[in-house]
C-alpha cells in the first residue's frame, strides 16, 4: 500500500491530539459488560457503562437473543421494505408503541440512525427546528441534513427558546427537539415548560430519551414520565443500547402518520439493513423486564443516593440532578485525569471528561450508577474516592 499524502497529514493531526491530551485511547475490557469487569488482567468495579438497571447480560435477555437467533435466524440480508420484515419486527414495534402509549413505532439499527433519519423527511424549507445547544451529536447531524430553518437555543433556557419560537412564528411546522436527559450533566430537559411553550406556539415536541428509557419514571417510561408529560410529547426517539439490554438498536415512537411517513422516506431506514432478530427479541424481553423492574428502579435510586451523599460527605462537589449520572466536578482537566487514574489503580473504573467534551474549566469524572452495583461495590468506590482525595492532597478531604 502506498503511503499517500493524507497519511502524513493525519500523523501530524494525531500527534497534535496526543500533545494536547485529546487523543482517545480505548481500554480493553476482558469480560462481558457487568458492574464487575476485568481490565488489564485486574478486576475493577465499572462506573462508566450506561447499564442503569443492570440488564446488560441479564440471563433472560441473553436467552431471548438465543431464542430469536434459533427461531428467526442470524440476519435478513435485506432492508425492511424489500424482504427484511419478519413477524418479530412488527411485534417489537407494536410493543415499543404500547410501552410509550403511542400509536406506532419504527425500528432502526441505532438511535444515531433514528435521529439521523428523523428531520429531513418531516421538515422542509417552510418549517423550523428549535434544538437545545447541548443536544447529542446524532441530533446535530440529523438537523444538518434537513432544509428547515434552524434555531439553536441556549441550554434549557426557556427565554431563549421563546425568542427562537417568535422568530419562527410564520413557519408552517415548528419542532422543538431536546435530549430528555443531558448525559454529561445528568440534568433533565425542562419538559413541562417546553410543552407549555409548544402549546402556545403550536409546535411539535420531540425528545431523545436514550438516557431515560427504562429507568426513569415510575414505570420506566423515561424522563417524560418522570416529569409528568409523557402524553404531551409528540415524538420519542430512544435506544436498545443502554438500559434496554445494552446491545444495539434504536427506534422512533410517534403518531401512525409520522411513523408511516418515516417508513417511506427515512433514509437510514430505507437504505440500511433490518435489525437482526436476536437483537429484536432481546429488546422485547428488555421491555418486558422494565415492566417488572420496580425493585431495580428503587435499587438504582438507593444506590445513586448513597453514592451522591457519600461523595459529598467526602468533600467532593457533585452536580445536582435527579438521574443516576453523577458528575464529580474538578474544574482542572489534569486533576480530573489524575483522580481517574488513581481510582483505576484502586479498582474503580471511571472516566474523566474535559474540553471539548465539556466546557473549558469544567473537567469532571462522570459516574454512572447501576441497580446492579452491590452495597460493597458502592462502599469500595467511596473508600477509593476518600483515599485518592487524601493522597492527592485535594482540599477538603
Ligand atoms: C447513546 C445516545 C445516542 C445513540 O444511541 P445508539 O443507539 O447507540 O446509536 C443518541 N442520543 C443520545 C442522547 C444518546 O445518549
Amino acid at each position: 500500500m502506498p503511503d499517500i499524502a493524507i497519511n502524513s497529514f493525519l500523523r501530524e493531526q494525531l500527534a497534535d491530539l496526543k500533545t494536547k491530551g485529546l487523543y482517545k485511547s480505548e481500554r480493553r475490557i476482558e469480560t462481558p459488560q457487568n458492574p464487575g469487569i476485568t481490565v488489564n488482567g485486574r478486576p475493577v468495579v465499572n462506573f462508566c457503562a450506561n447499564n442503569y438497571l443492570g440488564l446488560a447480560n441479564h440471563p433472560e435477555i441473553v436467552q431471548a437473543a438465543r431464542d430469536g437467533l434459533d427461531q428467526w435466524g442470524f440476519g435478513l440480508s435485506s432492508v425492511r421494505f424489500i424482504c427484511g420484515t419478519q413477524e418479530i419486527h412488527k411485534q417489537a414495534e407494536a410493543q415499543i408503541a404500547t410501552f410509550f402509549r403511542r400509536p406506532d413505532s419504527i425500528l432502526y439499527i441505532s438511535c444515531f440512525d433514528a435521529n439521523g433519519g428523523l428531520f429531513e423527511p418531516l421538515l422542509g424549507e417552510r418549517d423550523a427546528i428549535l434544538s437545545d445547544e447541548l443536544n447529542h451529536a446524532s441530533i446535530i447531524d440529523g438537523v444538518r441534513l434537513c432544509k428547515a430553518q434552524r434555531g439553536r437555543y441556549k441550554h434549557s433556557d426557556m427565554t431563549d427558546l421563546r425568542a427562537k419560537l417568535v422568530e419562527a412564528k410564520d413557519c408552517r411546522f415548528k419542532m422543538i427537539f431536546t435530549d430528555s436527559v443531558f448525559s454529561m450533566d445528568g440534568d433533565l430537559a425542562k419538559l413541562p415548560d417546553i410543552c407549555e411553550l409548544a402549546d402556545e406556539f403550536g409546535a411539535i415536541v420531540a425528545i431523545d430519551d436514550c438516557h431515560g428509557t427504562g429507568h426513569l419514571g415510575a414505570t420506566g417510561r423515561g424522563a417524560a414520565e418522570e416529569l409528568g408529560v409523557l402524553d404531551r410529547i409528540d415524538i420519542i426517539t430512544s435506544t436498545l443500547g443502554k438500559t434496554l439490554g445494552g446491545a444495539s438498536g434504536g427506534f422512533t415512537a410517534a403518531s401512525a402518520e409520522i411513523v408511516d411517513w418515516l417508513r417511506n422516506r427515512s433514509r437510514p431506514y430505507l437504505f440500511s439493513n433490518s435489525v437482526p432478530p436476536s437483537l429484536v427479541a432481546a429488546g422485547m424481553k428488555a421491555l418486558d423486564l422494565v415492566d417488572t423492574s420496580v425493585e431495580l428502579r428503587a435499587k438504582l435510586k438507593a444506590n445513586t443516593a448513597k453514592m451522591r451523599s457519600g461523595l459529598e460527605a467526602a468533600g467532593y462537589t457533585v452536580k445536582p440532578g435527579p438521574t443516576p449520572i453523577l458528575p464529580v466536578m474538578f474544574g482542572d482537566a489534569a486533576v480530573a485525569g489524575k483522580v481517574a487514574e488513581a481510582l483505576l489503580a484502586k479498582g474503580i473504573y471511571v472516566i474523566a471528561f474535559s474540553f471539548p467534551v465539556v466546557p473549558q474549566g469544567q473537567a469532571r469524572i462522570r459516574l454512572q450508577v447501576s441497580a446492579a452495583h452491590s452495597d460493597e461495590q458502592i462502599d469500595a468506590a467511596l473508600t477509593a474516592f476518600r483515599e485518592v482525595g487524601r493522597e492527592l492532597g485535594i482540599a477538603g478531604y
